[in-house]
């Protein structure tokens, strides 16, 4: 098995690293019930709702 010739430098590491393993910000959408933000193909945590339907009773 081949192995690299000589250990990579800090340099490199960190620019590997800032390329490939960004992390996003979590996808959120707006429930178009009551505006709040939810995160997408979820029920709204604020008014218990998914596509028009009541899914968790809230007060
Ligand atoms: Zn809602």
């Amino acid at each position: 098995m081949p192995v690299p010739k000589q250990k990579k430098g800090r340099g490199a590491v960190h620019t590997r690293r800032s390329a490939n393993m960004k992390i996003d910000a979590p996808a959120r959408s707006v429930c178009p019930r009551c505006g709040a933000v939810k995160l997408p193909h979820h029920v709204c945590g604020n008014c218990g709702f998914y596509k028009d339907r009541e899914v968790i009773v809230t007060e």
